[in-house]
């Protein structure tokens, strides 16, 4: 699964150091069903870009995904918020995940 994980960010570079993205800068931080909570990190510059929910029902990823800057680095406090957000979540939660 994390093979196909780097397809989404293939194409990106970090903003900050221009580095390519590999599978090593994407953290999977929780793994829920059909769901999982990544984190992108520049493993060049260390710089983070946040936490990306990513949809795995069916997954058949053709296209990266186009990476929103997050503007601040991940914390504990960030890692509990998105646990509470998966919970909350029903049977519409890809509605949450971006659009292509
Ligand atoms: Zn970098």
């Amino acid at each position: 699964m994390e093979k196909k994980l780097k397809i989404l960010f293939d194409n990106l570079c970090c903003s900050q150091c221009k580095a390519g993205f590999d599978e090593d800068s994407i953290e999977i931080k929780r793994r829920e069903p059909g769901l999982l909570v990544t984190h992108l990190v520049c493993r060049n510059c260390g710089k983070s870009f946040g936490v990306a929910f990513l949809g795995l029902s069916g997954l058949d990823i053709k296209e990266p995904l186009e990476v929103q800057q997050g503007p601040e680095p991940i914390n504990y406090d960030d890692v509990i918020d998105a646990h509470r957000f998966i919970k909350n979540l029903d049977e519409h939660w890809q509605n949450y995940l971006p659009k292509n």
